[in-house]
């Protein structure tokens, strides 16, 4: 029997029912996530793109099993998360984390570096100090930093270091999956490249698979094997990168590319059917 995908988002729907505005009528609902699929197989790193509110974060957050879905599943390694007793959940998010967008707000800057990095080892149970202190200081070495970094808090630390921080604390559990949710998006645009030839580096060498989302196709193009493009909770149009450059089908892929400013411009552009 062959192994299950990596992940596998199924027909995955999130309505969220905003506060009553009159007292008879039914709340209103914004439908974040209409019939979502996907199949992420180990290996072969995913990106979504989409324009801001088209549900990307809603998506990510529901893989990382922080919210319930309306409907529909994620299976990770062909366990569906959202059935999974809270004591398996807690044992299986060894296989999977997160990278956020925003550097500064998801870093506690009261602890020092190594509680940061350590604590999804903790939450998995590791009471040995010692086991901790030895993990973190192999993971913020595997990002670029130093060992003896650790010691140290948040402040002292520039954006995109922040950044390899926060990707140290999710390679420690030595994960499967990393779903990475705009992880360069608020950093200079000198540091984003740097971070994602990081993460690039990272997935061969721990072999971790990502789920990267970003508003910028170039950004997924640099990591990804195929990519998906969500608008409005619905996912138009999915291939591999250089295909959706050479023949994107969906209206919005294109205005996409057209706001994209590239080093690189992508190839036979002109190849594209109106
Ligand atoms: P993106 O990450 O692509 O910008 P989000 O997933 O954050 O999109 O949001 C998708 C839609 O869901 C937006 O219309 C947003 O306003 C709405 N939304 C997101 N989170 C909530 C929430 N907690 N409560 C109500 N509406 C939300
Ligand atoms: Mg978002």
């Amino acid at each position: 029997m062959s192994a299950p995908p990596l992940l596998q988002v199924e027909h995955l729907v999130k309505d969220y029912v905003l506060p009553r505005e009159k007292l008879f009528a039914p709340p209103p609902r914004v439908h974040a996530l209409r019939d979502v699929s996907f199949t992420i197989e180990a290996g072969r790193s995913f990106g979504l793109v989409g324009e801001s509110g088209s549900g990307k974060s809603t998506l990510a957050r529901l893989v990382m099993a922080l919210d319930t879905p309306t409907a529909g599943r994620v299976r990770l390694l062909g366990q569906d998360l959202h059935a999974l007793p809270r004591e398996q959940l807690r044992r299986a998010r060894r296989d999977f984390q997160m990278v956020f967008q925003d550097p500064y707000g998801s870093l506690d800057p009261r602890q020092t570096i190594e509680r940061i990095v350590a604590e999804p080892l903790a939450a998995q149970g590791e009471v040995d100090r010692r086991t901790r202190n030895r993990r973190a200081a192999e993971a913020v070495e595997s990002v670029g930093l130093r060992a003896s970094d650790l010691g140290k808090y948040p402040h002292e630390f520039s954006g995109g270091q922040r950044q390899r921080i926060a990707i140290a604390r999710a390679l420690i559990t030595r994960p499967r999956l990393i779903v990475a949710d705009e992880p360069v998006s608020a950093l200079d645009v000198s540091v984003q490249a740097q971070v994602l030839n990081l993460m690039r580096d990272l997935q061969s060498e721990f072999g971790v698979t990502y789920l990267l989302i970003s508003h910028d196709l170039a950004v997924v193009h640099h990591l990804c094997d195929d990519v998906a493009v969500l608008w409005q909770g619905q996912i138009v149009e999915q291939g591999p990168p250089e295909r959706l450059f050479r023949e994107a089908a969906h209206p919005y892929t294109r205005s996409l590319l057209d706001a994209v400013p590239r080093a690189e411009p992508p190839p036979a552009r002109a190849g594209l059917t109106a």
